[in-house]
């Protein structure tokens, strides 16, 4: 990737599968300027706009790590994003994906997570996030890695719950 290509952009277009950008790694971002400050701004309001509650780059055609997350009324937005687990404990859920649209998957991940990413600043970034909101933190990582929730299909194990139906992530 070019330095910063992503601020560039002159619109914001949904990419949905078999677009292989969705199938591609992003790269860390290294540099917090106003080109990546507009980035996140404006991932956000197209993710409102799409009426999901998390966007990562690729879904918009940019290989960076950045995503955006709206759940309960409250945005954020997590550059270089990792998580670790707070407990073995994990739950499957109905999630949809915008970049797959019409499709539902039931999807196992953990119910507790850690997370640590940088800020559009920057700052770093630490906290703890559980249920959805860890739920919608690990499957827009998953796209920053190339990961869909159809590749993620629950085997059946372990409990199953119906929850976020029609959820946009
Ligand atoms: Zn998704």
């Amino acid at each position: 990737m070019g330095t910063d290509s992503f601020a560039n952009l002159k619109r914001l277009q949904l990419r949905v599968l078999p677009d292989q950008v969705l199938r591609s790694v992003g790269a860390d971002i290294e540099t917090f300027d106003k080109g990546l400050q507009d980035f996140a701004k404006r991932m956000l309001s197209f993710m409102r706009k799409k009426g999901g509650i998390g966007l990562a780059a690729p879904q918009v055609g940019v290989l960076r790590r950045i995503v955006v997350v709206g759940v309960h009324g409250q945005e954020m937005v997590l550059i270089n994003p990792s998580i670790m687990p707070v407990t073995t404990d994990s739950d499957t859920k109905t999630e949809g994906c915008l970049s797959i649209p019409d499709e539902t998957y039931d999807v196992t991940r953990l119910f507790q997570i850690e997370v640590r990413a940088r800020d559009v600043k920057g700052k770093k970034l630490n906290f703890a996030a559980h249920n959805l909101l860890a739920r919608v933190i690990q499957h827009e990582i998953d796209h920053l890695d190339g990961v869909l929730i159809c590749d993620k299909e629950a085997s059946g194990i372990g409990s199953r719950e119906r929850g976020i139906d029609n959820a946009n992530i």
